[in-house]
């Protein structure tokens, strides 16, 4: 008898409780959380994986966002936005999501806070995105203009600072990502002595979230681990 090779593969439940106990295995004293990465991916997988038990998804574009939202509003699904932002999206972003977790610029910041007071809803949770490897084409402040905007956001009436978030140079080795993961816990912990409202420092993707789990990361974002490598490339 000749096995089928779909048998061999994972489903995407199997893959996602592999996750959460490689998460739950780590000797670490914080909490983390996943955050399933769902950009290129049909509703019915983010409502599969919900299932399975993720309940965050972080999505990058607005208008595919915004379309698989409508299908889904029936699950309690908190959402984050985690691509780059333009300002006239703003409105539509503090409008339908729960966190924005790359915000980069003042702003960008207040126009959030303005559409987010004018709807009134609740404060938006926003995390600040940081070019922790100075790459020139990555969004984010640079480590040096992170207090400042920590600063402008904490005195945001619709915004809630809840912490960082970056996205190191995927073309580094171990030892130079468990670097840059410590500088984003330096930090973060520099930050959260003057913000209380800090708690989440979201970094980890799927080939090194349990690298950022080990140096401090509350948040992992993983989208092919969950998913299965995207067929558009985004
Ligand atoms: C696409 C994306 C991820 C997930 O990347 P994977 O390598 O597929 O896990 C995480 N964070 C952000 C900001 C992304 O754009």
């Amino acid at each position: 008898m000749t096995i089928q090779p779909s048998i061999l593969q994972p489903t995407l439940q199997q893959r996602i409780g592999s996750i959460l106990n490689s998460i739950q295995s780590q000797q670490v004293v914080q909490e983390v959380t996943l955050v399933g990465v769902s950009k290129t991916q049909p509703a019915s997988s983010i409502e599969e994986a919900f299932n399975a038990g993720v309940s965050h998804f972080g999505e990058n574009y607005l208008q595919e966002a915004l379309a698989k939202q409508s299908m889904l509003t029936h699950l309690p699904i908190i959402w984050h936005f985690i691509g780059p932002i333009q300002s006239n999206k703003t409105q539509q972003i503090a409008q339908h999501f729960d966190w924005v977790d790359s915000v980069d610029r003042e702003k960008i910041a207040q126009r959030l806070s303005e559409a987010r007071v004018l709807h009134g809803k609740s404060p938006l949770s926003v995390c600040i995105q940081v070019n922790i490897s100075h790459e020139e084409s990555k969004s984010g402040v640079d480590e040096e203009e992170l207090e400042n905007l920590a600063q402008f956001i904490s005195q945001c009436k619709g915004l809630i600072l809840r912490g960082l978030m970056a996205i190191p140079d995927p073309s580094l080795n171990t030892d130079a990502l468990r670097v840059q993961f410590k500088k984003m816990k330096y930090w973060f912990d520099q930050l959260q002595r003057k913000y209380s409202s800090l708690d989440t420092l979201s970094m980890g993707m799927s080939h090194d979230y349990l690298l950022a789990i080990q140096e401090g990361a509350t948040q992992v974002r993983i989208g092919t681990g969950i998913f299965g490598v995207r067929e558009i490339l985004k």
